[in-house]
């Protein structure tokens, strides 16, 4: 029976553990990583009262009325006295608010004579003012357990005066490719040789992923060769994946031979591409053992692989693609029968944001999920999606 990609997707997540092995790590190296714990502010965010803009600190209780200049307060440099009636200090943006002061006059509403400002309007009082802890409050949860830290949390961090953060340790992931026509990146092709290119795909998104990659290389067809490598492979890390030689010819003795050493199910995908799929587990490992068109095993990585190791960093939900509805730009054509995820072009122009196919679909043509950056889905019964319809998009820069 052939099984959805959701079916698969929420049969896979479901059985895929989140680590609990964690480590400290310093800022400076927890790119990528995923929170172990939830992080509270220490303080208050800002921690004073400071102003959003350049120009005057002053009482607004003072309207319009000129004012006399009595100091300066820069940002990092605050002014000691107070603030009175008909006075005001110069200051910049993020400088403490001087005491006195309930209000900023920005620069451009102030004229200037000598050692007085002349007010262009009332400033209203707490206008451009930055309240001390409007950011965050003392004691509230600035980032909880299941964080992926990206830049703006490690700037968040940062902010609160945390170095160091508990994390998650990496996932170790193994993989090989498969099959008896592959050959070395420098070989010389001889005829039905082509080169190995899975095994470029699988380390760049692990990469992306931030997961600790164990190289395995080309394995030949042939069972001792193969059953030696996941057993190796098991031993060594938490998610196995292989490429090729899952479509029905291979398959029968792989199943066999998987059947022996772990438990997998081979599933029948009603997708493309990407019709065969195993999953399972070889000892303590996850195993995917994905389709070895080019096409395919991208496809796949991030409809399964993807959630899967994202799940089982640590991460918080969602772990599956986020997908954008979009108009497209003209007509797609498609056999009703399985979910297609057709490469796809953002066009942004006159009317907007659109998307189209790239032409070439076929799962060997990796020339056109080169020139991609979206996955287009098209449901499994249609027959295809008329021009300025809307589809569902997955964007590939957004698949980490
Ligand atoms: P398989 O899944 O082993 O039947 O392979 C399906 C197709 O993908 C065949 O045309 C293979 O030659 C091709 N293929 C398998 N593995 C790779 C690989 N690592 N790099 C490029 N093409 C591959
Ligand atoms: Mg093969």
């Amino acid at each position: 029976m052939a099984k959805s990609v959701e079916e698969a997707r929420a049969a896979i997540l479901a059985s895929s553990p989140a680590l609990t092995d964690t480590e400290v790590l310093h800022l400076s190296a927890a790119l990528g990583r995923v929170l172990a714990e939830d992080i509270r502010a220490p303080q208050a965010v800002p921690a004073w009262p400071n102003s959003a803009m350049d120009g005057y600190a002053l009482r607004s209780s003072d309207g319009e009325k000129p004012r006399q200049l009595i100091g300066h307060c820069f940002a990092g440099h605050p002014f000691t006295g107070v603030v009175g009636p008909g006075e005001c200090v110069r200051i910049m943006t993020g400088a403490v608010m001087p005491e006195g002061a309930d209000s900023v006059l920005i620069q451009e509403q102030a004229e200037i004579q000598d050692k007085t400002i002349l007010p262009q309007q009332h400033p209203a009082p707490g206008a451009n003012i930055r309240q001390a802890g409007e950011d965050l409050q003392p004691g509230v949860e600035a980032l909880p357990a299941g964080t992926l830290l990206r830049p703006a949390q490690l700037a968040l961090l940062a902010s609160l005066g945390i170095a160091e953060v508990k994390v998650f340790r990496r996932l170790r992931v193994a993989f090989f490719s498969t099959g008896d026509e592959l050959r070395p990146l420098g070989s010389t092709l001889e005829a039905g040789q082509i080169y190995d290119s899975n095994r470029y795909a699988l380390q760049g998104m692990l990469q992306r992923l931030g997961c600790e990659i164990l190289d395995l290389g080309r394995i030949l067809d042939n069972p001792e060769h193969l059953e030696k490598t996941l057993q190796q492979a098991a031993g060594m890390a938490d998610l196995v994946i292989s490429t090729g030689g899952v479509s029905v010819g291979d398959a029968d003795y792989i199943a066999e031979l998987l059947g022996r050493i772990g438990s997998i199910n081979f599933w029948k995908m009603n997708m493309k591409p990407g019709r065969p799929l195993a999953f399972g587990q070889l000892g303590e490992a996850t195993f995917f053992g994905l389709p070895g068109n080019p096409v395919s095993t991208m496809v796949t990585f991030y409809q399964f692989v993807q959630p899967c190791i994202l799940k089982r960093m640590g991460k918080s939900a969602p772990w599956t693609p986020t997908v954008l509805k979009i108009p497209l730009a003209h007509s797609l054509k498609k056999k009703p029968g399985r979910t297609d995820f057709q490469r796809g072009v953002l066009i942004s122009g006159e009317n907007g944001l659109q998307v189209a196919g790239v032409g070439q679909q076929a799962s060997h043509i990796m020339s056109g999920l080169a020139h991609a950056d979206c996955l287009i889905i098209l449901a499994a019964e249609a027959e295809g999606a008329p021009a300025g319809s809307m589809v569902d998009v997955q964007l590939l820069e957004g698949l980490v």
